[in-house]
């Protein structure tokens, strides 16, 4: 049946390649939509339209860049920024193995439904977005839905690319601070004494200081020593 799926998705005269090559037949099934999203669903806790959203704008967007085993042999060659912190999120650290602990999802705060790939080995980077006119067009494909929420779901499921996102080619540059691997700086902020690695220090007035020390923190000391 596997096989049969794979066949039908490729060109007849890729068949012949599919029967020599079973690395490249696996990656393929590895990459089924119905498969990604029980995963992500899993991994996320629910059903939601964001899953589903994320697991096709993933597939979407390592296809475009040429990843076809994201979490196996092609785990090193690749990092994801996403510009939302919503349900879809999960769904596109699910299906390319990205996450913020291997520091090969980079989380930019746009606020909106969008991801960059990006494939290291080649350069090549697509950033995908949601198109804002697919929220309607789900009501449309399912008018008799008990609400959007419920029409968005299947709808995304069966909704085309093209009907879904919109792509476009870019170019990132990736700094070799955020890149994966080991810490390139590790310093002591002179004002709290904690150490700041990654170069995200800051030096002012002939200090190093860490960003919250520097001003820049997104909380306020209350107490010290609580234990
Ligand atoms: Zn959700
Ligand atoms: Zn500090």
């Amino acid at each position: 049946m596997k096989i049969l799926l794979a066949s039908v998705m490729l060109k007849e005269n890729c068949y012949v390649q599919l029967k020599f090559f079973p690395g490249f037949l696996r990656d393929m099934n590895k990459m089924n939509f119905e498969t990604l999203l029980d995963e992500s669903v899993r991994i996320h806790g629910h059903l939601c339209p964001g899953q589903v959203l994320g697991v096709k704008m993933s597939m979407l967007g390592l296809r475009e860049i040429g990843i076809a085993d994201p979490k196996g042999k092609d785990r090193k060659c690749i990092i994801v920024f996403v510009e939302m912190d919503r349900c879809a999120t999960d769904a596109v650290q699910s299906v390319t193995g990205c996450s913020l602990g291997h520091r090969t999802m980079k989380f930019i705060d746009y606020g909106k439904m969008a991801a960059t790939f990006v494939n290291l080995r080649t350069g090549k980077a697509v950033r995908v977005i949601a198109k804002e006119e697919s929220r309607q067009k789900a009501k449309e494909y399912f008018p008799e839905a008990e609400n959007k929420y419920a029409a968005q779901l299947e709808a995304y499921k069966i909704m085309p690319d093209k009907e879904l996102f919109n792509v476009m080619d870019v170019d990132v540059k990736i700094n070799p601070e955020d890149m994966p691997g080991r810490p390139l700086r590790r310093v002591k902020c002179n004002t709290c004494g904690e150490y700041v690695q990654d170069l995200r220090e800051v030096y002012k007035d002939g200090k190093v200081l860490c960003r919250a020390c520097a001003g820049s923190g997104y909380y306020t000391k209350l107490r010290m020593d609580i234990f």
